[in-house]
């Protein structure tokens, strides 16, 4: 059977990374949305915790549910329900999310300084405050989302700033609350480290920065590696034998195809066919794919038992016209994961 191994070396090396732009690990929120961004939810909460990090940032109740029981704070973006937990955070995206919330619930106020998302908008701030006020919700955490931290672009600045006055509006009806706004780019590009507010940490924990020579970012390491197991080989193949759908590619002179157990349903998408044609796409030992992509399979010139499909997907990102985070949160989570 197909499999995925998570590297644990390099998860701690990217976790060392970016605690080195941070005063204190208790700053350090790692995201585990989406299932770790398709690694795998409890295999990574228990890694970061063995790392030392306490807090996490999730999509759902349900994630935040399974995860409970690693982290002391939990902040839940889009809350499908509410239970009583005292480490979970709640987001509030808009006005109307107040009314869900009773008294002894956590809840952060995420505000829209200019990614038009969600998030509460500057002139509802008032508004907010009071409702807050008047129902005595439990408010313990202000946050942002930047819209072009992974962008050379003015924008994020904007952001830090308008940011900056809507925090000092809430701390002064309520001090000591939370604050956060940087994501993995926002953490590389400030100048300094941030020691004042907590980090929501994603993509790059698991690897991943944007490839933009002026932020001189580090290089990190890819935690996830896909690996096929064979399932067939072509038998006598000859140089003129197309393969597989549409028959878009010859064997040619590698007599050696065989057919591994992984397709577009675990989540390895189908790549164009002039990508096929001109081998564009290679394993980390030099393989290519021989026809399309299938539903559960696909041909390489391999002979070998298992093969590792990529380590990387920064090629298959660039191949497909998109980003890294697509292809790795596309991860079937039929697969196993195997730590190692
Ligand atoms: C997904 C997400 C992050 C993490 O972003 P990365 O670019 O992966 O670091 C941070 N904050 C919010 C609100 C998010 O939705």
């Amino acid at each position: 059977m197909s499999f995925i191994t998570l590297s644990k070396e390099n998860y701690f090396y990217n976790l060392e990374q970016i605690y080195s732009r941070v005063g204190s690990l208790d700053q350090i929120a790692v995201v585990l949305k989406d299932n770790s961004y398709g690694h795998g939810l409890i295999e990574i909460a228990r890694l970061a915790r063995e790392f030392g990090i306490s807090r996490a940032v999730v999509r759902s109740t349900d994630e935040a549910e399974k995860i409970s029981r690693f982290f002391k704070y939990i902040l839940i973006l889009s809350p499908n329900k509410v239970v009583e937990n005292r480490n979970f955070y709640y987001g509030v995206n808009r006005l109307e999310d107040l009314e869900r919330y009773s008294r002894n619930i956590n809840i952060e106020l995420k505000v829209d300084t200019g990614m038009h998302r969600l998030g509460i908008s500057p002139n509802e701030l008032h508004r907010a405050i009071h409702l807050i006020k008047v129902r005595k919700l439990r408010l313990s955490g202000i946050f942002t989302h930047f819209r072009e931290a992974d962008e050379i672009s003015s924008t994020l600045f904007v952001q830090r700033k308008i940011f900056r006055e809507l925090v000092d509006e809430v701390v002064s009806h309520f001090p000591n609350i939370n604050i956060h706004s940087n994501n993995s780019a926002g953490l590389f590009r400030s100048g300094e480290k941030i020691r004042d507010e907590m980090v929501r940490i994603g993509i790059a924990s698991y690897g991943y920065l944007p490839d933009i020579p002026s932020f001189k970012f580090p290089k990190l390491r890819p935690v996830l590696s896909l690996w096929g197991e064979k399932i067939g080989e072509l038998k006598y193949p000859k140089p003129y034998f197309r393969v597989g759908y549409g028959g878009v590619s010859e064997v040619g002179e590698d007599r050696k195809v065989s057919i591994y157990d992984i397709g577009y349903s675990d989540g390895f998408r189908r790549l164009p066919d002039s990508a096929i044609r001109e081998k564009r796409f290679r394993t980390p030992e030099g393989n290519y794919l021989v026809g399309r992509v299938s539903m559960d399979s696909i041909a390489l010139n391999s002979d070998r038992e298992k093969i590792e499909i990529f380590n990387s997907v920064t090629p298959l990102a660039k191949i497909l016209g998109t980003i890294e985070y697509e292809i790795l949160v596309g991860l079937s989570e039929k697969i196993e994961r195997r730590i190692i």
